[in-house]
């Protein structure tokens, strides 16, 4: 599904340079880099604070923790996504209430977020699934008549911008109150291990969550607020240096590797290419089908024999998790979700894909279909 090896032969370099640099100081926590890359993500997100945390997950949780919110406080977030967005609300004590998704864009459905909103909501945790913004200039509205939060959880999304109506173009993850991001190898912007960090235009917010970051402290062993221990490595952080520098050129890859599945299956009909949005640009960090009328254990399998791995995100949608059965939910709840579990499946998507290996899947996945 992606190709890290490639990749990194082509920055290895540059990479290495900066690892062993954190290895000679031997400032291998709270070191320059972290601070350095730390810096460098602000202004290229333009966002007034970036906090480096220990990954995308606890990223979540501290913005969470942030907002002071009381046991039983709801949080909207859709039912079509990674767990861990549902996962860190439910670990607060605090209650998670599931909304459907858009079927060509994946992303949550202002309709059905309208209809979540009761007394008790505080906030709106939306995806931007795939690498594409949700709708924010809808849900920040309906954020701010209804004075909710909203964290984005950008773990997908990095690079990818909003226009909003007024022309003004805005990074993912830095629109609402907080953003989320994760550095896991896979996503668009990887480290070599587990990273993760959060944005924030908030002086306040971005203070508090530092603490909270750190032991929910500020002053060397005074604690204030109960916190966690979640932080960036400095060897991480040398990778991710290197690899921001080239992030506007790994997002065009990605984007002409799904140009490239988009035209070859256009005019397929058993095959329903992703959404792209009026108002957000798109970074795929996964490029996702919609099967129609098409065997899709038998196409997963056909594809393999040729060597071509296809992934299914997300067999089983949130509501329908054994984790998570509340007697609010139950099957049939959330159509829409329910639907694309049923159909969805992400081809191969990073940022060296050649010519030659799309043409391979594209040709693959039509001779299997027609
Ligand atoms: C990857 C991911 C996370 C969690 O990030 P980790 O760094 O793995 O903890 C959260 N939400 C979404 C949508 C993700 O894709």
């Amino acid at each position: 599904m992606v190709d890290l090896q490639s990749q990194y032969l082509k920055i290895k370099t540059e990479v290495n340079a900066g690892i062993q640099e954190v290895i000679d100081t031997t400032a291998f926590i709270k070191g320059g880099k972290v601070i350095d890359f730390q810096m460098q993500l602000e202004s290229y997100l333009n966002v007034s604070h970036v906090i480096p945390v220990g990954n995308g997950t606890d990223a979540l949780q501290i913005a969470l923790m942030s907002l002071d919110l009381k046991p039983g406080d709801e949080v909207i977030t859709p039912t079509f996504t990674f767990i861990a967005t549902a996962e860190v609300v439910a670990l607060l004590g605090l209650k998670p209430v599931l909304v459907d998704v858009d079927f060509g864009t994946f992303n949550i459905s202002i309709e059905s977020l309208k209809k979540a909103i009761t007394p008790k909501t505080k906030a709106i945790v939306p995806v931007h699934l795939f690498g594409q913004n949700a709708d924010m200039e809808a849900i920040l509205s309906i954020a701010k008549e209804n004075n909710l939060f909203v964290i984005e959880d950008a773990c997908q999304s990095i690079g990818s911008v909003y226009t909003f109506s007024d022309g003004r173009k805005v990074q993912s993850g830095c629109m609402g109150d907080i953003g989320c991001t994760s550095f896991f190898p896979s996503k668009n912007l990887g480290c070599f291990g587990d990273g993760g960090a959060i944005f924030t235009n908030n002086d306040e917010l971005a203070a508090k969550m530092r603490s909270i970051a750190n032991h929910g402290m500020v002053v060397r062993y005074h604690h204030d607020v109960i916190g966690v221990n979640s932080r960036l490595d400095s060897i991480q952080a040398a990778v991710l240096e290197v690899k921001l520098n080239h992030l506007e050129e790994y997002s065009s890859s990605r984007l002409a590797a799904a140009d490239f599945y988009d035209q070859a299956f256009a005019k397929n009909d058993k095959l329903i290419t992703p959404t792209r949005s009026a108002t957000s640009s798109h970074v795929f960090h996964q490029y996702t089908l919609k099967l129609n009328g098409i065997n899709r254990p038998e196409l997963q399998k056909f594809l393999a024999n040729k060597g071509i791995p296809a992934m299914i995100y997300y067999p089983v949608p949130l509501h329908l998790q054994k984790a998570y059965q509340d007697e609010r939910y139950t099957s049939g709840d959330f159509p829409i979700a329910e639907k694309l579990s049923d159909c969805v499946l992400s081809l191969p998507m990073h940022t060296e894909l050649t010519k030659n290996q799309l043409e391979y899947i594209t040709e693959s996945v039509l001779e299997f279909v027609s």
